[in-house]
């Protein structure tokens, strides 16, 4: 009998979102070995036998894993999350296997880093400085324009991407960033690059999102995303993803080579890329390029089309088939359009309650509906925050009925969020009552 192919699986949150990699595993026969950064002193709550390592020390983290699998076979390297991405591609070098560099994807994991590298090509990049944070230099004497954008070098999800138009601003978003980057959850990540930030022109226009699979050098497509609601700031949480993109084709074709000039400048070969481009009378501005697959439950907005059988695979499929070199992961996306909402959060707080879900799972293309925010949980809103309430999925025909959907279905769903009262302030049942939204 053949043996079982066997593949590492870098993650930093284990749960929710690895589940449909082990459900596509046992069907396609194969095992998963799972790495993750979460304390080793934990007894494996999961039960899923993971190896514990330090993602922030890529190489120390990489000899870990090589020496935990000498004699054992691994034939395929995924990551998902940016933060396990470089231990990912350590590993895979370690062992021979196809992946991309880890020099190319610790380029993607600094925002400064991509773009140096992207500029240093003559891709369109806007102006960006690297500036201290503590302490704050005078920003007049930085040659800064506005609007301009303030971000953190390593940190995702838009978390404390902040939007600036004027001196004033910049001082106060630059403050509230070093406190972000301060607080003891960032600290906890022992993320690089905590003391500084990235500052650079804001780019007007509309979004759209990328994810596409790299072989050997060559680039495959697999959707483009339009991201319908604006983006304008102060703050960048996502919503709306939809796709097929309602671009023409000969924008969507300047989109995919200007990926294409990215993930060569880059270096990236092989493997998942999930990329962001903001367009404008200018061009297709880079914003992002990872080293990674689409993020949270967003994957479960694309669904692919076996050609041999007809059978529908979700992404995590069509992944693990790459990594294997399987048959199947140049399957073509399924001719519906679909989408997803991350659902926003309006402000921070406690959550409550949650109202609406069967209305909104009876909104006519609404295919299901996860929230993924714990009842009785703090959840802070961006730009402090990195995770949504939940997610909302709709496919129909036309991409235009899934945005449709996706709003209507948005519309019925309530929210409590309280504030979270500061237990040592005696005025504190003083606070507002809670919102609804
Ligand atoms: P992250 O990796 O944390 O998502 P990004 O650099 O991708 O951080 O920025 C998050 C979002 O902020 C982008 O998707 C975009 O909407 C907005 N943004 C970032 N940089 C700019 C910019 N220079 N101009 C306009 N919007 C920007």
């Amino acid at each position: 009998m053949a043996r079982k192919k066997r593949i590492l699986l870098f993650a930093s949150k284990l749960g929710y979102q690895t589940r449909s990699f082990q459900a596509a595993a046992d069907k396609l026969g194969v095992d998963i070995a799972y790495v993750t950064d979460r304390c080793s002193h934990l007894d494996d709550p999961w039960n899923d036998r993971a190896l514990p390592v330090h993602f922030e020390l890529p190489e120390g983290a990489a000899g870990a894993v090589l020496e935990s699998q000498r004699g054992l076979s691994v034939d395929g390297i995924l990551a998902v999350g940016d933060r396990p991405t470089p231990v990912a591609a350590y590993v895979a070098r370690g062992l021979g296997l196809m992946h991309h560099h880890p020099a190319s994807v610790e380029a993607c994991r600094s925002k400064l880093r991509m773009r140096e590298v992207l500029r240093g090509v003559g891709l369109p990049v806007p102006w960006f400085h690297s500036v201290p944070l503590d302490p704050l230099p005078e920003p007049t004497l930085l040659g800064i324009t506005y609007p301009c954008v303030l971000k953190p070098i390593s940190l995702s999800a838009s978390q404390g991407v902040v939007r600036v138009n004027n001196r004033d601003e910049f001082l106060a978003g630059a403050e509230r960033l070093k406190r972000l980057l301060q607080s003891p959850e960032v600290r906890a990540t022992r993320e690089r690059h905590l003391h500084e930030m990235l500052v650079e022109g804001y780019l007007e226009g509309r979004e759209v999102a990328v994810e596409a699979l790299l072989t050997e050098g060559s680039l495959h497509v697999l959707a483009i995303f339009d991201k319908p609601d604006p983006l304008e700031g102060p703050y960048f949480e996502e919503t709306i993803y939809v796709t097929p993109s309602r671009l023409k084709p000969p924008e969507q074709q300047v989109i995919e080579k200007r990926l294409l000039d990215s993930v060569r400048a880059l270096g990236l070969t092989h493997g998942p890329v999930h990329a962001e481009f903001r367009l404008n009378d200018h061009g297709v501005w880079p914003i992002e390029v990872a080293a990674r697959p689409i993020g949270g439950l967003c994957a479960q907005a694309l669904r692919f089309v076996l050609p041999e059988t007809g059978e529908t695979i979700g992404l995590e499929e069509l992944l693990l088939r790459h990594a294997l070199h399987l048959p199947g992961s140049d399957a073509p996306r399924e001719a519906q359009a679909s989408g997803v909402m991350m659902i926003p959060v309006p402000h921070s707080g406690i959550l409550e309650k949650a109202q609406g879900e069967q209305a909104a799972l009876s909104t006519p293309g609404v295919t299901h509906l996860e929230i993924t925010a714990r009842l009785h949980d703090f959840i802070a809103a961006w730009p402090e925050g990195s995770s949504y309430l939940g997610f909302l999925f709709a496919r129909a025909a036309h991409p235009d009925q899934v945005e449709i959907a996706l709003r209507e279905a948005h519309g019925k769903l309530h929210f409590t969020l309280t504030p979270r009262l500061p237990v040592e302030h005696p005025l504190s049942h003083a606070l507002p009552p809670a919102d609804r939204i």
